[in-house]
């Protein structure tokens, strides 16, 4: 039986949609389906698939206002959910150029064992499930989808039922492409649906929390497959004494800010030299004040509304706890009630410690709290202070900044800029400590990682008979 789950829109704060999640039965009924058509699919070949993918990335942008307006309506923001939309067929067009070569098998080759030629075969898996989060809906399923799709697979996605809109007229715009609608997916519904996901397919690529990462790691250990995961963050920013302070001011800002904060790669902990701390400080409370929120007009302002309610919560909480340990907001800090949505503006925050939650655990708000330090070990040694590794940011003299940025525990450092992560996908990278698991969905790997190596082993010569199994040989040796 479908399970309706009633979904709250952020700008107005009332349950003004609903969802049937998909039940057990009807996934397998799906993946089934999907697993049949998938070998067409592969048939088609790179450039056919890729083809497919483009045409449809084309159609999609032509009649844009359909997922527009949906993933509007789940985000409560607009030029994000445009930069969302146009971002895909850049991705259709990364994967169309560098399929090609990358599924190239090659010929023959000697291999280092005498006697033997070896051909590499690329085998893609049949059904690829994606489980995406709620800050960057479309763009996060799409991320992980596309590759698996340029490679061969089927890809069945189930979306954040917090964000779930932009699905239903994404899905009418694919099945004007019956080959692809017949491989490529999304499916309603929550974690219960997630879950069950997992047993239906041969990999899970998942962006998520942590928490949740674990469960999914858990469940695709059990099923022997691999669980791709690209997990949460709680990004250090070392600003070195030979920065401009305003330059950097504005940097950190923007990475913080951007999309309410709501980003894996926001920088959520900034740590100042002491000799520009001062002028580092006034430039970001000054430009964080007088930042707008998109409200009452979305198409004005810059600081969109907090997507999932129980996030509020989460910022509340930290902030909190930080208060009473001892920090100072100076500008920001309280959860803002407008129309019915959860709205907080910039929130610098100072004389903060490792002590505070504010410091340790992802606050996923625009929440920027700044410490300051004196020396170059202890800054490092601070930013390393975290369970999480996912990216990192260094401002100031780029020989320095490179020199420090070698010694960060994070899967990517951005240097003179903050957050780069979203910008550069050709730059594979690793998640470190709890902010992933798995090759990266960046550079090659991130199509490779759908598709298994066969190898075919080719005698040349006679091959070995039972006298190569006879104990004399031994003694004869
Ligand atoms: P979440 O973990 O709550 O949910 C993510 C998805 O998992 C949703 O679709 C949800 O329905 C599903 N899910 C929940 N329980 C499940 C289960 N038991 N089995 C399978 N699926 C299940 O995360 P969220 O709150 O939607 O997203 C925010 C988090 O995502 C943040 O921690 C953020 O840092 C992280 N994130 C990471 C990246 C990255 O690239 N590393 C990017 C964006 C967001």
């Amino acid at each position: 039986m479908a399970r309706a789950i009633p979904v709250r829109n952020p700008r107005t704060g009332e349950d003004d949609h609903t969802i049937q999640a998909a039940d057990p039965p009807e996934l397998a009924e799906v993946a089934a389906a999907m697993r049949a058509a998938q070998p067409a699919w592969q048939a088609l070949g790179t450039e056919g698939r890729t083809q497919v993918l483009d045409a449809w990335a084309k159609a999609l942008l032509a009649e844009p206002d359909p997922v527009l307006d949906a993933l509007a309506a789940d985000t409560g923001r607009y030029l994000i959910a445009m930069v969302e939309l146009h971002g895909i067929p850049g991705m259709v067009a990364r994967w169309h150029d560098a399929a090609p070569r990358l599924l190239d098998e090659g010929g023959e080759r000697d291999s280092a064992t005498p006697g033997v030629g070896v051909r590499d075969n690329w085998v893609p898996l049949e059904l690829v499930g994606v489980i995406s989060p709620w800050n960057f809906p479309l763009l996060l399923s799409m991320i992980d989808s596309i590759p698996a799709l340029a490679a061969g697979c089927a890809v069945l996605v189930k979306p954040s039922e917090v964000t779930p809109r932009f699905a239903e007229p994404l899905m009418d715009a694919i099945a004007r492409f019956p080959e692809l609608a017949a491989v490529f997916r999304y499916v309603p519904g929550d974690g219960i649906t997630g879950a069950a996901l997992i047993e239906q397919v041969d990999a899970i690529a998942f962006t998520g929390s942590v928490k949740t990462g674990r469960l999914v790691a858990e469940g695709c250990a059990k099923r022997f497959i691999p669980a791709f995961l690209e997990l949460g963050g709680k990004d250090p920013c070392i600003v070195l004494p030979s920065a401009d302070p305003a330059k950097a001011a504005g940097i950190v800002l923007r990475a913080s800010v951007q999309a309410t904060g709501q980003a894996c790669q926001s920088l959520e902990r900034v740590y100042v030299h002491d000799s520009i701390y001062d002028a580092f400080i006034a430039e970001l409370s000054e430009r964080a004040g007088a930042l707008e929120f998109n409200y009452p007009d979305i198409h004005q302002g810059h600081i969109g509304p907090l997507i999932f309610s129980r996030q509020a919560e989460t910022i509340e909480a930290h902030l909190a706890d930080a208060r009473a340990k001892g920090a100072e907001i100076l500008c920001g800090g309280e959860i803002e009630n407008h129309g019915g949505g959860l709205w907080i503006r910039p929130t610098v925050v100072v004389n903060v410690d490792h002590s505070m939650q504010l410091m340790r655990d992802e606050t996923f708000g625009p929440v920027i709290p700044v410490m300051r330090y004196s020396d170059e070990d202890e800054a490092i040694r601070l930013a390393n202070d975290t369970e999480y590794g996912l990216s990192a940011a260094v401002l100031g003299d780029a020989v320095e900044a490179d020199r420090i940025a070698r010694q960060l525990n994070a899967g990517a450092v951005s240097i003179n800029d903050g957050g780069m992560t979203t910008d550069v996908h050709d730059a594979a990278h690793d998640a470190f400590g709890y902010s992933g698991l798995g090759v990266s969905r960046m550079g090659p790997s991130g199509l490779l990682r759908y598709l298994r190596r066969k190898a075919l082993l080719i005698r040349r010569g006679e091959p070995r008979d039972m006298s190569s199994l006879d104990e004399r040989l031994a003694v004869s040796r």
